[in-house]
């Protein structure tokens, strides 16, 4: 069995959640320490490791970024970690070219540095790190990501996904309870969130932005039918593929949330539970995961750059450090149902593919 396929059977019987990956962290640590590299557990307090690989010759810094959480399925009325994000895959793939990286020699110039994040799933995780000061002396930043197979089919890659922002709203109405015979002395937060949701979903922004806003989430029960329920909650899930549009978008958003709420003589806490921004490409980065591409599955195995609606919380280190050439790339490996299925599937044959792409971007930049 490969050496890839070895580390993708244990990390994916412990999957962990966000800012626990413990079992994972420490393997992973323990196996880059055997390697050769220079490692720092626990980056910022948590779970995160910096590894780092110095050729003693002066030249770039180039930096690999995995995550390592699962998520957290209700399976049979349970909450059960699993892997149906693939981040045990991805954190096989990055691990395995690090050693080979070793093995192999390919860091003559510079210096390899190898990120593995904690909390993808949360969109905090990469904030945790680049606090910790991980991309500091950073030049290029390279992540990846394994895609569906509507995207992307077993053999190919895509040199550039562009992932959309994403907002999770949450918000609670305070009113006033009453007896539901005496509404006129209460004020009904179902009604407050109600019309709220009405309002967000009559927003319009500029048709030549890309864009979605809708409730997923409606909490309200006083625990009884005769009364006025003084409380309600709903969440909203905001996307736009441009940052500039997720501003407005959030703006517009919280602007009708708060005269809803108004307008009833309610109240509205609101919460950004979490958020990502859209993908911001280095061009040189891309340039350089291309030429692997071709070098490892031909030109057929070249996909064009793609978009989706998904995000992605790589793209802060992006936001918080600028300077950093980032490119981020898609590994085709017949992928279905779909991510976040609790049943997601994929060939494992592909973790092969990945790690050899990534030796690749190694070689051209740091070789
Ligand atoms: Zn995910
Ligand atoms: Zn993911």
């Amino acid at each position: 069995m490969s050496r890839t396929l070895e580390h993708f059977n244990y990390l994916h019987q412990i999957p962990e959640l966000g800012f626990e990956e413990f079992k994972t962290a420490a393997y992973i640590a323990d196996a880059l320490v055997s390697s050769g590299f220079q490692v720092t557990r626990n980056v910022n307090g948590t779970t995160g490791i910096v590894a780092e690989l110095n050729s003693g010759e002066p030249g770039p810094v180039l930096a690999l970024r995995a995550d390592m959480d699962a998520l957290g399925h209700m399976i049979d009325g349970r909450l059960e970690a699993r892997h149906t994000c693939g981040h045990d895959g991805h954190s096989s793939v990055v691990l395995t070219a690090a050693q080979e990286v070793t093995v192999e020699g390919l860091v003559k110039k510079g210096r390899l540095k190898i990120l593995f994040q904690p909390a993808e799933e949360l969109g905090t995780g990469a904030i945790a790190l680049t606090d910790g000061g991980v991309l500091e002396d950073v030049d290029m930043l390279l992540g990846f990501h394994l895609r569906p197979i509507e995207e992307c089919p077993m053999g190919k890659a895509v040199p550039a996904m562009y992932y959309s922002a994403s907002a999770t709203v949450e918000v609670d109405f305070n009113g006033k309870a009453a007896h539901a015979a005496r509404p006129h002395l209460g004020i009904n937060a179902l009604d407050a969130a109600a019309l709220a949701v009405q309002a967000v979903n009559g927003l319009h922004l500029s048709p030549s932005l890309t864009w979605s806003a809708k409730a997923t989430r409606f909490l309200c029960d006083a625990g009884v039918t005769n009364s006025i329920p003084a409380t309600a909650r709903v969440c909203w899930d905001l996307r736009s593929a441009e940052n500039e549009g997720m501003a407005e978008l959030k703006t517009r958003v919280l602007r009708a949330i708060e005269g809803s709420a108004a307008a009833l003589g309610a109240t509205a806490d609101i919460r950004i539970l979490k958020e990502m921004p859209a993908a911001i490409i280095d061009d040189e980065a891309t340039e350089v995961i291309r030429e692997a591409i071709v070098e490892v599955l031909g030109e057929e195995g070249l996909t064009d750059p793609k978009s989706t609606p998904g995000s992605e919380d790589f793209f802060h280190y992006l936001r918080l450090r600028p300077q950093v050439k980032g490119g981020f790339w898609g590994l085709g490996a017949n992928l279905t149902p779909g991510l976040h299925h609790p049943d997601m599937h994929f060939d494992r044959e592909a973790l092969a593919l990945g790690v050899q792409v990534f030796k690749a971007c190694v070689r051209r930049v740091l070789g």
